[in-house]
């Protein structure tokens, strides 16, 4: 699996629905590039380093974190950028790395997601590591050419849900921020869904990407959601 090209400097390795890999994006100015998502596993960035190098794209500067979830961040031990993360994923994080100490939390996992297992199979320990770099609200990184504004919005998915916005390619990253949260009994907030459909649509885009889907453009992404609220 490679490389789909999105927009001129925009490309993505797809998301893997047979272990649950989510989308890993690159974004690549004339100074500075950057991915947006660690990814599931140490093999997963080296999927995806393996990708861009097919590609002919350096490693990129920069990550930025979209939320804490272990299929988006338990790669970060294996990035060779630096990480950007909301204070509150680093939070959760450090919770994480705790937890990963006992062997039995690995086993706990494994047991409960069938690609948590499919992902790490026989390995026996986890690495967790917190971002370099975190922010509280927003955060532009200008890459040359293109800029990347990451920012804290309200979400029913995560609590520490980061959207990054590249106006000059007019996309949207908006990690699983649509979904329900999983860690919460798969609770959907009507509330914090209204918040975030009102955040992407006052948003310049055309393409909205979440991670376990094929990009979409962003009025049938407003659609599909309006269909979700009205099913609350
Ligand atoms: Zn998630």
């Amino acid at each position: 699996m490679g490389l789909i090209q999105l927009t001129e400097r925009i490309c993505y390795l797809p998301h893997d629905p047979e272990v649950d890999r989510p989308m890993l994006a690159y974004v690549r100015g004339d100074k500075l590039t950057l991915a947006i998502d660690a990814g599931y596993s140490a093999g997963h960035v080296g999927d995806f380093y393996a990708a861009l190098e097919e590609g002919g794209l350096t490693r990129p500067t920069f990550t930025a974190i979209t939320h804490w979830h272990y299929d988006h961040t338990f790669g970060m031990h294996a990035l060779e950028s630096i990480s950007i993360a909301h204070r509150r994923t680093n939070q959760f994080l450090a919770q994480q790395r705790e937890l990963a100490k006992d062997p039995a939390y690995l086993r706990g996992l494994k047991q409960e997601d069938v690609h948590f297992r499919r992902e790490y199979g026989e390995q026996e320990q986890v690495t967790v590591v917190l971002a370099d770099m975190e922010f509280e609200q927003e955060l532009t990184l200008d890459l040359g050419g293109v800029t990347a504004r990451l920012f804290h919005t309200a979400a029913p998915h995560s609590e520490d849900t980061v959207c990054v916005h590249i106006p000059q390619e007019g996309v949207l990253f908006l990690g699983d921020s649509t979904s329900e949260d999983f860690f919460c009994g798969g609770y959907m907030d009507q509330d914090k869904l209204g918040r975030l459909m009102d955040m992407i649509r006052g948003t310049d885009c055309r393409f909205c990407i979440l991670s376990h889907c094929e990009p979409l453009e962003k009025e049938d992404l407003l659609a599909y959601l309006d269909t979700v609220k009205e099913q609350i």
